[in-house]
């Protein structure tokens, strides 16, 4: 399948392109996440990503949500920086220093979500936007415009349910029928890297060879596994990889978790978290 538009990547790339930390780094130069995931309906998104961002090597990750997310995801992962904030305020007084944000899987769609939003994609700051993010984004012009205007790293990583909302004139049939060309379609409508998630994740970028994942499981189609892969990503982005590279290293040791978690035997998403260690075991 791979041709001249297309790359399969293998573990020596992705070895390459992993950041490994020396012996003059810090937890600041690791990376600090902020995940704005999750929500007090829906709490594992929230500790899923933060799972996932925290196996991957981030130097820090910083929590924002409600009072009952918060609680939950501090005492699943202490090392968390928490940040109570109020759901029915879109304001948030900004995590402080930050190298890439993680919004929308369990996030919600009301209105103070979409000013979370608003003001996260107005910051100079790396974004991941999965789920919520995406829904709103499709169901609004200024925001789409927003995406599109950003000159920062910006990683859009739907299904393809959540991909036929991003474009016009399609249906998840559709999309699952041409999973590429749709993919490349929606990096160059959004001016952004789109991870495709599905039974063949593929990584489009605009002007740039199509990542098609070798990676994975049909294991995968559970529920919590893709706020996983969000926190992974996240994690590369804060360690400041450009957002293809984070998103095709994420979708490859993302899919050799669920491979290696349990040999081969049906995993819950948290089976991931033990996976990704040695996921990254096996390529280092
Ligand atoms: P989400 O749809 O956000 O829950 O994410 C699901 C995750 O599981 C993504 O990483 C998908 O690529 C993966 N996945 C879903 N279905 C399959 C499948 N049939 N084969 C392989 N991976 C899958
Ligand atoms: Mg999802």
């Amino acid at each position: 399948l791979p041709g001249p538009d297309l790359l399969c990547p293998q573990a020596v790339d992705i070895a390459r392109l992993l950041p490994t930390p020396g012996a003059e780094s810090d937890k600041y130069r690791r990376g600090v996440l902020a995940v704005r995931a999750g929500s007090d309906q829906y709490r594992g998104a929230a500790v899923l990503c933060v799972g996932g961002a925290l196996r991957t090597g981030v130097g820090m990750v910083r929590y924002g949500g409600g009072e009952d997310v918060l609680a939950q995801v501090l005492s699943r992962w202490p090392e968390t920086v928490g940040l109570h904030l109020d759901p029915l305020d879109g304001t948030d007084p900004g995590p402080g220093r930050v190298s890439a944000v993680v919004v929308g899987s369990g996030r919600g769609t009301h209105s103070a979500n979409a000013d979370e939003l608003r003001a996260l994609l107005e910051s100079e700051c790396p974004v991941l936007l999965d789920a919520d993010a995406l829904t709103l984004v499709a169901g609004s012009d200024p925001l789409t415009e927003l995406v599109q205007r950003r000159e920062a790293q910006t990683l859009l990583t739907p299904h393809a349910g959540e991909l036929s909302r991003l474009l016009p004139d399609t249906d998840r049939a559709e999309i699952e029928a041409h999973r590429l060309e749709h993919a490349v379609r929606a990096a160059e409508l959004y001016r952004s890297t789109v991870l495709l998630k599905g039974s063949t994740t593929v990584i489009a970028h605009p002007g740039a060879p199509t990542v098609v994942n070798p990676t994975g499981t049909p294991l995968l189609a559970t529920a919590g596994s893709g706020d996983v892969l969000s926190g992974v990503a996240g994690s590369l982005l804060a360690a400041g990889l450009p957002a293809q590279d984070a998103a095709m290293c994420a979708a490859y040791l993302h899919g050799r978790a669920a491979e290696l978690a349990r040999d081969g035997a049906p995993i819950s998403a948290s089976d991931l978290l033990d996976g990704l260690p040695l996921a990254i075991a096996e390529v280092l």
